[in-house]
């Protein structure tokens, strides 16, 4: 398509730049003549001054052409002067008849008349032709890229181009189980016929972003070696009018003269969302893009060997009309990978990467649950460019911590200057953290402390799960509570209850949402037991302003007290731990500063002797 445009505007186009060339030709050409031209190396004189010389018979000769004076003074033999007299004649404008000089009237030149009509008339109309014919051929390329806007862009990955195959995805098994029988349709259709299963359609495949699922579908291709269609939902909903759906028509054209082939629609929520429930405007085009990718699917003669994969991260929010029986029927979930598939995707990504005997990619795995594949790819590339920075010829460990700290928590600020008082400040605070998490049964292990500022905040302190977990209990909750508490609670307990700072914001924040979840979304209220008052949106914002809340106003009075009990229990419960640690409190802050940052084993170390106090126990 594309190659068959750019012959098609090559020959106008090079009828313009033509047109230009000769016009800058021609126009170069005057100008060089009107330069060369005698009278440019004459001196311009006042016409009195000629005639009054004249009259004293200090002039030899003077041509006369039109109203032009070419004046040769005595002792020379050729014109040295011009001047310009008034319409009237020489005489009449003074010259009186006994003086004694050559007159010489000559007949208007036809050439310099001719070179000034050129110049004056012929060029600007050639300019002027030349630009609009310019206007002209740019206006029609413009309406052959709108005629040519229907055409989708879909981009054919072919069979030679970068194939990527179900081995280059690691992990999700069960998904690459699903879509090894898409695979199958694809390449034995004949098998199924022959049983008179109907083969299926669409495939939706449904996961966070990251998670792999546009790799998953050029997989599929690559498995069945067949031709890959691939659009993204977004790009149907770009600019004019209709357009949308004359690509799918296209896009679905194009598919079945390939057949057997895959059409992959990424990110189909962009079209594909609930139709009707928006507040008015700008929907047009998005139901016309989705009805005609409907009527596409429903209009697949059995036999057109043609698998429709689409990939979203938002499956409530779809039209049901997109899963119904014979459209996206088939779903299959991606999931974040868990452990074993987090070490298996890291070791596709070094795969090609050179790396030490120190780098330990298991315990890279361990400490990364809820990362997606995308995250694990990232931190495998900034390994690789954080070792290329100090010249090193392989990756080790140290590169790979730095990378995975580098995208979890933000770069390394060292150059941030914090004044002794601050940085007492941060290490209290981040002691605290520290500390109830240790101390508190039910939390997450310290996995490192620091006070070195990264990304945005001022301190870190971190808590990693031993193994990956799919479930938090209240208890789990209550105490992640009191360690996000603990760093403001440490503060108080040292510098007095007047002295607190901004420091301890962030903390609060994901505090308070922790809270409202556990209230909201969890019945894990004392009174709101068991209920939840969550606002079922379907991601419309549109929709919040129609709906009423499901709850009466005294339920979100209700609401707001559980929240409140909840965060002040665990500041109660921070301040306890802390309290009776005293001492290792002090120790540990007087460690960080010391040592800036601190290992799980060191930090265990320094906190041997805490105990957990009665008033902290939740059972
Ligand atoms: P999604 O479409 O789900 O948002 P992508 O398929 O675009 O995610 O994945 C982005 C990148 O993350 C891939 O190009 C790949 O490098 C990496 N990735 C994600 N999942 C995996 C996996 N299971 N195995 C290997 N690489 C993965
Ligand atoms: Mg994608
Ligand atoms: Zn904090």
């Amino acid at each position: 398509m594309a190659i068959k445009k750019n012959v098609n505007n090559k020959k106008p186009g090079n009828f313009v730049r033509l047109g230009l060339f000769w016009a800058i030709i021609v126009f170069g050409v005057l100008l060089g003549v009107a330069y060369l031209s005698p009278k440019n190396n004459l001196k311009e004189v006042p016409i009195s001054s000629v005639i009054s010389r004249a009259n004293d018979g200090k002039i030899a000769k003077l041509e006369i052409q039109g109203n032009e004076v070419r004046v040769t003074p005595e002792g020379s033999d050729k014109p040295t002067e011009i001047s310009t007299k008034q319409d009237s004649s020489i005489q009449e404008q003074g010259l009186k008849s006994d003086a004694s000089v050559e007159l010489s009237v000559l007949a208007p030149s036809t050439i310099g008349e001719f070179i000034f009509s050129l110049a004056t008339v012929i060029v600007p109309m050639v300019l002027i032709l030349a630009v609009f014919i310019f206007i002209m051929r740019q206006a029609q390329g413009q309406n052959n890229q709108a005629m040519g806007f229907g055409k989708s862009k879909a981009k054919l990955y072919g069979i030679d181009k970068e194939k990527v195959v179900f081995g280059d995805v690691a992990g999700n098994d069960s998904a690459k189980q699903d879509l090894q029988e898409v695979v199958d349709f694809l390449k034995h259709p004949k098998k199924y016929e022959a049983l008179g299963a109907k083969i299926p359609r669409g495939v939706l495949l449904v996961g966070s972003p990251g998670t792999g699922k546009t790799l998953l579908a050029r997989a599929v291709a690559g498995e069945a070696n067949v031709p890959f269609f691939s659009i993204s939902g977004s790009e149907f909903v770009e600019m004019f009018v209709g357009v949308g759906a004359s690509r799918v028509r296209d896009l679905f054209a194009k598919a079945k003269k390939n057949a057997p082939s895959i059409i992959f629609i990424d990110e189909i929520d962009a079209v594909g969302r609930r139709r009707g429930s928006g507040m008015g405007g700008g929907h047009d085009e998005r139901e016309q893009t989705l009805n005609q990718i409907l009527v596409e699917m429903d209009g697949f003669e059995t036999g057109a060997n043609v698998i429709v994969l689409t990939a979203t991260n938002r499956a409530d929010v779809l039209d049901p009309a997109l899963l119904r029986p014979g459209r996206f029927d088939r779903r299959t979930n991606i999931m974040l990978p868990e452990r074993k598939d987090r070490a298996a995707i890291l070791k596709v990504h070094f795969k090609k990467k050179p790396v030490d005997a120190t780098v330990n990619i298991e315990a890279l795995a361990a400490k990364t649950a809820g990362s997606s594949g995308a995250d694990l790819a990232n931190i495998a590339n900034e390994a690789a460019i954080i070792a290329a920075g100090h010249s090193a010829k392989k990756i080790s460990n140290v590169d790979l911590t730095e990378a995975f700290e580098k995208i979890a928590i933000g770069p390394e600020r060292k150059a941030k200057i914090m004044n002794d008082k601050e940085k007492e400040l941060t290490a209290y605070h981040e002691a605290g953290h520290a500390i109830v998490g240790h101390v508190l049964p039910d939390s997450d292990p310290v996995h490192k402390v620091t006070i070195i500022p990264r990304g945005v905040t001022g301190g870190v302190t971190w808590f990693l799960p031993p193994e990956d977990k799919s479930y938090t209990s209240i208890i789990e909750f209550k105490d992640i509570l009191a360690r996000a508490l603990g760093g403001r609670v440490a503060e108080k307990i040292i510098y007095g209850k007047d002295y607190i700072t901004t420091g301890a914001g962030s903390d609060l924040r994901k505090a308070t949402e922790i809270a409202r979840d556990m209230i909201i979304e969890q019945g894990m209220g004392t009174k709101l037991r068991d209920q939840v008052f969550h606002e079922d949106n379907g991601g419309m914002v549109f929709d919040r302003m129609t709906h009423e809340r499901p709850y009466s106003d005294d339920t979100a009075k209700e609401i707001d007290k559980e929240v409140a009990e909840l965060i002040k229990e665990s500041a109660k419960r921070a301040e306890s731990v802390i309290v009776s640690n005293r001492a290792s409190l002090d120790k540990l802050a007087k460690a960080l500063l010391e040592e800036e940052t601190l290992e799980e084993d060191r930090v265990v170390d320094i906190l041997k002797d805490t105990v957990l106090p009665e008033e902290a126990k939740l059972y």
